[in-house]
C-alpha cells in the first residue's frame, strides 16, 4: 500500500534533497552559456552514460556525490508564471550579471521577481574574461538594488563566473551547495510522489510527455497519478541523460510517459491509489482551476478561535507612473497607510507603461497593478487577460490610496469578537464516532445554545476547541438549555474530554473593520 495522505510529513520521516535552481539575468548576459557550461562539465565528467537530452530540467553531481538539480529555463517570466499557478519549485536563483554590460531592466526585473517570491539568491558575475569587464561595478550597482554582496559586507554569495571560459564554475556550484546548506532542504521519499509539471508535450511518437520535478515522495514506474487536470499512469520515465529509470525520488526531474493528456506548465503531480481516484482529482481539478482566482480563502475554524494573529498582512501591489515625481508621491502615501496589522507591498514600482513583466510579477503574487497616468503595453494586456491580472487607473493620488486602504480594510478581515454566554462542567462522557464526543453537562452559568463554539478547559487551562453539535434533555433535542438544568450535548472533534472539565460556550461576531 502506498501513502497517499496529502497531510505535512513527520520530521523524522524527512532526508536530505538537492537544491532547485532557476537562472535569471538579462538577455545576452549568458544564462544559456552558463547552463551549458555547468552542464558540459558534468557531462565530461564521465556522469552522462548517454546522450543528453533536453527535459526542462537536468541534474549534476558534485565531487561530494551531492547533487544539484537546474531548470533550464531561463528567466522570471517562466520563474513567475510557474508561481502564478502555486508551484513554488525554485529554491535558489542564480542571476546573472553580465561584467562588461552591468545591470539591465530584465536584470532588475529579475531581482524584483526573486524578492517577490522570497528566495535566495546568489550572484553570478559572468564574461569576466572580457578585457572590458568590471566586476567591481556590478557589485556597486547591485548595492543600490538592496544587493549586498559578501564582497561588500553583505550576505548574498557573488561569483565570477565566464561561461565560455568554464571558470568559477566549480566556486558557483559550492556557493549553491553553501546555500542549500543553510536552507536545509528536505523532503520525505518514502511517500507517493508529489511534484510539479515542468514542461510538457505532445510528441508524435510517443504521445503526451510531460517533464515532472519531483518535490516529495518516490515516483515509480505502474503508479496512478494526476497531472493537472488529466490523469495516467508512469508507463516509462527517461531521465535528462536519456536513461531509462525505474524510479525518481525528491528534486528528481524525470520525463513520464503514459499521461492521457497534455498538462501545463506549473500543473500539480500527483500520485493516487487507482484509476477512479485519479479521475476524481482530476475533475476536481478542472472545477477549482476555473474557479481559482475569484472564490476568496474561506475562513477556517482555526482562523476564527486564532483571535490575533500576529503574523502582519500585506496587500501586494505594482505601480507604474508617469513620471519619477508621482511614483515617488504615491510610495510614500501608501506606505503611510501601513499600520501594525497591514501593510502594502510594493513589488515593483517605476516609470512607464506596463509591461509583460510587470504583469507575470503581479500574477505571481496575486497583486493588482496600478497605472498612474499610464497604461499597459498590448504585450501587457494580452498577458494579463491569460493571467486575469487586475489593473486599476488613476490620475488623482488620494483616489488611489482610497482604493489601496479598502483593499488593506478587506486584507485585514473582520474583527472577531467572542462573548462567553455560558459555562458548565462536564459529569459524564460517552464515545460517538471516530471524531466526536457525546456528554452529559450541568449548566452552571448562563446558557448553552446548539452550534455555538465552546472551549473545553481542564484546572483552567485550554484543553481543545469545539462546537456543540447538537444538545438535548432527557431524549428531545433542544435549542437552549439554561443554568442549573443537566443537558446531553454532542461535541465536535473532540478526543480529550474527561468528567470534571469544563466549558465554555462563547458567540462568535464578525465585525468590519476600518483603518
Ligand atoms: P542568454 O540570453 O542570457 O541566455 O545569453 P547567452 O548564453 O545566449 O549568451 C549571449 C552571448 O554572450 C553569446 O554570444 C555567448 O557566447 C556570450 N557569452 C556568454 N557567456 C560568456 C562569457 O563568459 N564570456 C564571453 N566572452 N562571452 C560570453
Amino acid at each position: 500500500d502506498i501513502d497517499t495522505s496529502t497531510d505535512v510529513d513527520a520530521e523524522e520521516t524527512l532526508k536530505p534533497r538537492p537544491p532547485v535552481v532557476t537562472i535569471m539575468g538579462h538577455v545576452d548576459h549568458g544564462k544559456t552559456s552558463l547552463l551549458d557550461a555547468i552542464r558540459g562539465a558534468s557531462v565530461q565528467s564521465g556522469e552522462a552514460g548517454g546522450i543528453t537530452q533536453h527535459i526542462g530540467a537536468y541534474q549534476v553531481s558534485l565531487p561530494d556525490k551531492s547533487k544539484v538539480t537546474f531548470l533550464d529555463t531561463p528567466g522570471h517570466e517562466a520563474f513567475s508564471e510557474m508561481r502564478a499557478r502555486g508551484a513554488n519549485v525554485t529554491d535558489i536563483v542564480i542571476l546573472v550579471v553580465a561584467a562588461d554590460d552591468g545591470l539591465r531592466p530584465q536584470t532588475i526585473e529579475a531581482i524584483n521577481h526573486t524578492k517577490a517570491a522570497g528566495v535566495p539568491m546568489i550572484v553570478a558575475i559572468n564574461k569576466v574574461d572580457k578585457p572590458e569587464a568590471k566586476p567591481q561595478k556590478v557589485r556597486e550597482e547591485l548595492l543600490q538594488h538592496e544587493i549586498i554582496v559578501e564582497d561588500m559586507g553583505g550576505e548574498v554569495q557573488d561569483v565570477e563566473v565566464s561561461a565560455t571560459k568554464k571558470t568559477g564554475l566549480d566556486k558557483l556550484l559550492e556557493a549553491i551547495e553553501l546555500q542549500a546548506e543553510i536552507l536545509e532542504l528536505k523532503a520525505n521519499p518514502d511517500r507517493a510522489a508529489e511534484g510539479t509539471v515542468i514542461e510538457a508535450k505532445l510528441d508524435k511518437g510517443r504521445g503526451p510527455l510531460a517533464t515532472v520535478l519531483v518535490q516529495r515522495g518516490t515516483l515509480r514506474v505502474g503508479d496512478v497519478f494526476v497531472a493537472g487536470a488529466s490523469s495516467g499512469k508512469v508507463r516509462a520515465m527517461i531521465d535528462d541523460k536519456g536513461r531509462q529509470v525505474k524510479e525518481a525520488g525528491p528534486s528528481f526531474p524525470v520525463e513520464v510517459l503514459g499521461l492521457s493528456a497534455v498538462p501545463s506548465a506549473g500543473d500539480p503531480f500527483t500520485v493516487v491509489e487507482n484509476e477512479a481516484r485519479a479521475r476524481e482529482v482530476a475533475d476536481y481539478r478542472k472545477g477549482v482551476l476555473d474557479k481559482k482566482r475569484t472564490t476568496a480563502a474561506p475562513v477556517s475554524i482555526e482562523n476564527m478561535f486564532s483571535a490575533h494573529a500576529s503574523t502582519i498582512k500585506e496587500v501586494p501591489l505594482v505601480i507604474k507612473a508617469d513620471v519619477q515625481g508621482s511614483v515617488e508621491a504615491i510610495v510614500q502615501a501608501l506606505n503611510r497607510l501601513g499600520t501594525d496589522e497591514v501593510r502594502v507591498r510594493i513589488l515593483n514600482s517605476g516609470v512607464g507603461a506596463i509591461t509583460e513583466s510587470d504583469v507575470t510579477l503581479a500574477s505571481a503574487s496575486g497583486a493588482p497593478i496600478i497605472g498612474f497616468n499610464v497604461r499597459p503595453n498590448a504585450k501587457a494586456r494580452e498577458v494579463a487577460n491569460r493571467t486575469k491580472v487586475e489593473f486599476r487607473y488613476y490620475d488623482v493620488i488620494y483616489h488611489l490610496t482610497d482604493w489601496v486602504k479598502g483593499a488593506m480594510e478587506g486584507e485585514l478581515g473582520p474583527e472577531i469578537i467572542e462573548t462567553v454566554v455560558g459555562r458548565a462542567r462536564v459529569q459524564e462522557v460517552f464515545p460517538a464516532g471516530k471524531r466526536d464526543k457525546a456528554a452529559g453537562l450541568l449548566v452552571l452559568e448562563g446558557i448553552i445554545r446548539k452550534g455555538l463554539n465552546a472551549r473545553l478547559t481542564r484546572e483552567d487551562v485550554i484543553v481543545s476547541k469545539t462546537t456543540i453539535s447538537s444538545l438535548r434533555r432527557f431524549k428531545d433535542d433542544v435549542a437552549e438549555v439554561t443554568s442549573g438544568l443537566e443537558c446531553g450535548v454532542l461535541l465536535a472533534d473532540t478526543n480529550d474530554i474527561k468528567p470534571g472539565d469544563s466549558l465554555e460556550i462563547f458567540e462568535v461576531e464578525e465585525r468590519a473593520r476600518t483603518l
